[in-house]
């Protein structure tokens, strides 16, 4: 493996879900000190373990991205450790509710909105000062196939997907005067919890033949693993893509070429 990030610092969220986890081994393997950020209550320490046992020094912050304090944190406690941010995969987000947009309970709808857009709001607005003060980096935002079409039976996710693409654009034209990149990135189903529960919620009965139909639906023929989202967040953040910025790129398995 390449070690395209020694001497770098790789902060990621959502790093103790199935796509945040693979991120944090990815980068670690590639030489960078990371900072891990996810909930309080998941184990993160497990994570933390995995990237030490690749050699990289890692942070651990437990932080709620829907508040602000937090953020800001994260973002704090990266700079006091190791002085910069280089890469920041922005990538926590929830599902939310599965079921008719008629029913959708507004709860739901809020909180989805809460962790998928105003979350990454707050990274980039607390990051991207710490990136520029060292001459600049990457931010890899994660949204979804989800924000590319419409898709029936999360529509707070959906709009949460879209969301996060606008924001993509409009974050890389503000950064760009300071040296920093922004991309994001637009899975289709990847091997993760979040899956597994949204095909139990459109099939309770039956979350098995769900996954079959869902993984038939694409071209090859099969769900992505979290590691090849990672690969592709490495290489957006590395030095092979210094002339990629507000490129929305769909890891997909051919689905939107349909
Ligand atoms: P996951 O549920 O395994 O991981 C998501 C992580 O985000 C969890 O560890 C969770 O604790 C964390 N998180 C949730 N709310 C948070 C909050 N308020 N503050 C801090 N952390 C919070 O799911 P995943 O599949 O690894 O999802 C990662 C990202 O990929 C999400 O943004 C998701 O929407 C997106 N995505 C996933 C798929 C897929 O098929 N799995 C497809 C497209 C996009």
């Amino acid at each position: 493996m390449e070690r395209r990030f020694e001497g770098k610092v790789a902060v990621i969220t959502g790093a103790a879900g199935g796509i945040g986890r693979a991120a944090v081994e990815r980068f670690a393997q590639e030489g960078a000190a990371i900072v891990a950020v996810d909930l309080p209550s998941t184990a993160l320490e497990e994570v933390v373990a995995a990237a030490e046992a690749a050699g990289a020094p890692t942070l651990a912050i437990p932080a709620d991205v829907t508040r602000s304090a937090d953020v800001e944190n994260y973002a704090k406690a990266a700079r006091e450790r190791f002085g910069r941010i280089d890469a920041f995969f922005n990538n926590a987000g929830i599902e939310g509710w599965i079921g008719p947009m008629l029913q959708y309970p507004e709860d739901q709808f809020d909180r989805v909105l809460a962790v998928n857009v105003k979350g990454v709001w707050l990274g980039m607005k607390y990051v991207a000062p710490i990136m520029a003060a060292s001459g600049g980096g990457c931010i890899v935002n994660t949204a979804s196939v989800a924000g590319l079409t419409g898709t029936p039976g999360i529509i707070a996710y959906g709009a949460s997907k879209h969301a996060v693409i606008g924001m993509t654009k409009t974050a890389a034209l503000e950064l760009a005067p300071f040296g920093i990149r922004v991309c994001a990135v637009c899975p289709a189903p990847i091997e993760t919890r979040m899956m597994r529960s949204l095909e139990r919620g459109i099939n309770p009965d039956e979350p098995d033949a769900v996954h079959r139909q869902l993984a038939s639906s694409i071209p090859l023929g099969r769900y992505g693993e979290p590691a090849e989202v990672a690969a592709l967040v490495a290489y957006l953040c590395s030095p092979d893509a210094t002339y990629l910025t507000g490129t929305i790129i769909p890891i997909d398995g051919g689905r939107m070429a349909r």
